[in-house]
């Protein structure tokens, strides 16, 4: 991959050894080959390595303490100018409804990313509704309105009595629009028809829903896993369309990483989502430098602080502290708690931010449903037996069992962990509540 290539490529210049025109050469000679094995476009690929050659060969660079670490500072920086230096959000809409027109080839992810920006606007608060104007495959309105029944938001479509949609994707955007107005939706996103290849009709259709309902925003759907082709559709697309934004998606994949690094700089429009999986969840709002660390194999460490962040906000971490202290945690509180950990993403990709561990861990199989049984168990108990785990007797754990399909011992050894995992923390909040110092020195 692109990351132990320009891993391997620094290790020239990373220990403790001098950086001389020699290892610069050679750096920037294996730095260029990552590049363009990763698909980076040629010309992006040489002002790449010539901006950076530039920065090593810096005077103070020479003499400074680490230079290797310097070198790999000024590929970091660039690396975060080529993919936009910053992150820029969606546009602010003129007026409600907001349009969103999703655009791409076929087999892209647009209706996948149409559900997942869904998801994410919902949560902050917005009011999207989703329009089918891909109409040519029945199939394809049936998929949009799954993902819209999942994140629980309404899809505006017009199918005849046979139940086989309206063959006019612009009337469907137009009506759609009108609808949303209507209703009091405040977003509108529009799923539109792609196909395998840039083809007219199809730009010609996108081109004519853009005139119908004015977007405010237009983004551009592009798998990463297609190389340059991805450059080049991205092109056309956007000489049509003007887009707004590009959404990169199937991250998770074992992509080479050079169209990222490329569409940028060649399309010149920021990158404003990553798709890193086939579930709902799986979109992070693009950032540049965040891309550069993962592409250098730091880790997403920021990413992973933020989701974390999402899910377990202050006020809520005071309470639980509370329950901490006062050993009024029970097994509801346990079970909402790991509800969060499992809406931070699949344990796979979570692991995978992990810096270091995750290249050791990506192949090592990691059980998604690894808290599967223990919820089963909580949720065969009643709310007393929550809230009061210590009354759970023979008879109740019986009952338990049975109701998940497990043993008594399992619930035994929920049990048993639970109480241990009550003392523990019972333990750390008293330490915490009398200070670190006392802590450490004892
Ligand atoms: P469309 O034709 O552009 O609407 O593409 P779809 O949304 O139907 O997606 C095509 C296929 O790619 C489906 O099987 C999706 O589940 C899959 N897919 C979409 N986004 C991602 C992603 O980010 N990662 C992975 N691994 N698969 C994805
Ligand atoms: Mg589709």
């Amino acid at each position: 991959s692109l990351s132990d290539k320009l891993d391997a490529a620094l290790k020239n210049v990373k220990g403790e050894g001098r950086i001389n025109d020699l290892n610069i050469a050679e750096t920037m000679r294996e730095i260029r080959r990552a590049l363009l094995d990763a698909d980076v476009n040629y010309d992006v690929a040489r002002e790449f390595t010539n901006k950076v050659k530039e920065k090593v060969t810096d005077e103070s660079v020479l003499n400074a303490v680490s230079p290797g670490q310097q070198f790999v500072k000024a590929v970091y920086d660039e690396l975060v100018f080529l993919l936009g230096d910053v992150h820029i959000d969606l546009n602010t809409p003129k007026k409600p409804p907001m349009v969103i027109l999703i655009a791409g080839l076929q087999g892209s992810g647009k209706t996948t990313f149409t559900g997942k920006l869904a998801k994410y606007l919902k949560s902050k608060g917005r009011s999207p509704m989703l329009a089918a104007a891909d109409v040519y495959r029945p199939a394809a309105v049936d998929q949009l309105e799954t993902l819209a029944s999942q994140v629980g938001v309404p899809v505006f479509s017009i199918r005849g009595e046979d139940g086989v949609p309206l063959k006019d994707a612009v009337e469907v955007a137009r009506r759609a629009k009108d609808e949303a107005r209507r209703t009091g939706r405040d977003t509108l996103i529009i799923d539109t028809a792609g196909r395998l290849h840039v083809d007219e009709a199809m730009m010609k259709e996108v081109v004519e829903i853009k005139g119908a309902v004015e977007p405010d925003e237009i983004l551009f759907v592009v798998d990463a896993m297609t190389g340059q082709d991805a450059v080049n559709t991205a092109k056309a697309f956007n000489d049509q369309l003007n887009v707004d934004g590009v959404v990169l998606t199937k991250l998770d994949g074992d992509t080479r990483g050079g169209a990222a690094l490329s569409i940028r700089s060649v399309v010149q429009k920021p990158i404003k989502f990553a798709s890193t999986g086939e579930k709902l969840d799986a979109l992070t709002e693009f950032y540049p430098d965040r891309m550069a660390q993962r592409i250098l194999g730091m880790g997403d460490v920021v990413s992973f602080v933020e989701k974390a962040q999402e899910q377990f906000d202050e006020e809520e971490a005071e309470k639980l502290q509370r329950k901490f202290r006062t050993q009024d945690f029970d097994l509801q509180d346990f079970y909402d708690q790991l509800q969060k950990i499992k809406n931070m993403g699949s344990i796979k990709d979570l692991i995978g931010m992990i810096p270091g561990v995750g290249k050791v861990m990506k192949d090592i199989d990691v059980e998604d449903d690894a808290f599967k049984h223990i919820e089963a168990l909580v949720q065969s108990m009643t709310p007393y037996e929550r809230a009061n785990p210590d009354q759970i007797n023979g008879s109740r754990r019986r009952r338990i069992a049975a109701g998940a399909g497990m043993e008594v011992q399992d619930v035994n050894g929920l049990l048993k962990q639970f109480r241990e995992m009550k003392k523990m923390m019972k333990t750390m909040s008293r330490l915490s509540g009398k200070g670190r110092q006392a802590s450490l020195s004892d």
